[in-house]
């Protein structure tokens, strides 16, 4: 019996999760469940699968949770500090799938803590890489990449030598507006940005998706993960989504990890990691598929990119304030109060303001600076959305 964790379990990793854990119930030990607002789901879950505590991290629905996990034997606790608390059970293997920097603490907490970390939630990695990536080493932490396309170079990496690396290409599927004229996108709408042509994932990054910000951010990822340098990362945009990245090699060779675009395969490696199990995913016909199509990124359609880089070349807290701008300057375009290139705009002018004031690039990473860095960062990004407005 392993003991798992699973952080945004409500979410769309979090349920892809506890379908695989389901379909083996006997071989885990639930210990922590987490959501936010879907108390309804998180009770459920927790209840079928006899977890010892459900967390929703809003603290004003504890009654609700309390409520509907009477009798059942589950505990029911909120806020911030519940859910430090649930991170620091002893667990061997914890996912971490909370949407947005929120995600960061309770993963950090786990980490100390020596589990596994299966690591969805890429924000942790764009604001705090060096801290996350140290505190792992320093506790004997295992992080197992779950982004599809970082599972996919951990896979490609198995049994090679770093040295030989030469670069790394993430591939992006180019998101819903890909084709779509470039004068136009300042007019297209939420509805539009939520649909993604390929993968079914949670709202927030399947609008990243179709901004690009999702790939600048998994370039960061790339970078702190993997340590290699912003040089060796290039885009391709992939429009079938079935190469999830490829790792070139300095003797010419190129490593692509395959297959169809479902996260229970990334999700499921880091499951049974370092063993290979049969997964529920479907089997790639490549005859049927015909062709893979690849073509460059737009610079001008995708702003995120160019952002990405210079976020990777200055360092330090550059990302947790590019993460906090992206964030905020999303919830401004979810709720009506920009345009969708606005959002990229913002992100730009937010990042080039901080590093004239604040000397990000050499300032220590600890949760408490990225927490001022991101304060900062939202507040700006909220300011400078409404005089754009005005
Ligand atoms: P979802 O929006 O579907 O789920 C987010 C989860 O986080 C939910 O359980 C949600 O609870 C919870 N949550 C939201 N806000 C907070 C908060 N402030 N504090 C604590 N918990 C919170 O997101 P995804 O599953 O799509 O993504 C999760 C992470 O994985 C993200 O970092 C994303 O970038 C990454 N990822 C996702 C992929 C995908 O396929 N979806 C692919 C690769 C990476 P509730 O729903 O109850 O409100
Ligand atoms: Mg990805």
């Amino acid at each position: 019996m392993r003991r798992i964790s699973v952080f945004g379990a409500t979410g769309s990793i979090g349920q892809n999760t506890l379908d695989l854990v389901r379909r083996a119930p006997q071989d885990y030990d639930v210990v922590a469940l987490t959501g936010a607002q879907n108390i309804a789901q998180l009770a459920s879950d927790a209840k079928a699968l006899r977890a010892e505590v459900a967390v929703t991290s809003d603290e004003a629905r504890l009654p609700e949770l309390r409520d509907a996990l009477a009798g059942s034997g589950v505990e029911a606790a909120a806020g911030d500090a519940a859910l430090i608390e649930a991170a620091a059970r002893p667990a061997d293997w914890v996912m971490s799938a909370i949407v947005g920097a929120a995600g960061l603490a309770p993963g950090l907490e786990a980490i100390k803590h020596g589990t596994t970390l299966a690591l969805a939630n890429k924000e942790s990695l764009v604001t705090a890489g060096p801290l996350l990536m140290a505190q792992a080493a320093q506790h004997g932490c295992t992080i197992l990449p779950v982004d599809s396309e970082h599972s996919a170079v951990f896979q490609a990496l198995i049994g090679e030598d770093m040295a030989a690396v030469e670069r790394i290409i993430i591939t992006a599927s180019g998101g819903a507006f890909r084709d779509h004229p470039i004068e136009d996108l300042a007019n297209v709408s939420v509805a539009q940005a939520s649909c993604h042509p390929n993968w079914d994932m949670g709202q927030r990054i399947t609008i990243d998706s179709a901004s690009m910000f999702n790939k600048a951010m998994e370039l960061i990822e790339t970078k702190e993960f993997f340590g290699v340098s912003p040089s060796q990362i290039e885009t391709i945009v992939h429009p079938e989504s079935m190469i999830h990245a490829l790792v070139g090699f300095n003797d010419g060779a190129l490593m692509a990890h395959v297959g169809p675009p479902d996260m229970r395969h990334a999700i499921g490696f880091a499951l049974h990691w370092p063993d290979r199990t049969h997964l529920p995913v479907e089997r790639l016909d490549l005859a049927k598929i015909g062709q893979f199509n690849f073509r460059a990124p737009e610079a001008d359609r995708y702003p995120a990119l160019a952002i990405a880089a210079r976020v990777m070349e200055e360092g330090g807290l550059t990302g947790a304030v590019f993460n906090a701008a992206k964030e905020q300057a999303l919830d401004e375009f979810i709720a009506g109060r920009c345009r969708f290139t606005d959002m990229a705009q913002a992100v730009d002018r937010v990042v080039d303001a901080m590093l004239s004031r604040e000397g990000l690039q050499n300032a220590t990473i600890t949760l408490d600076s990225v927490g001022q860095a991101d304060a900062m960062a939202r507040a700006l990004t909220v300011e400078h959305i409404a005089k754009t407005k005005g």
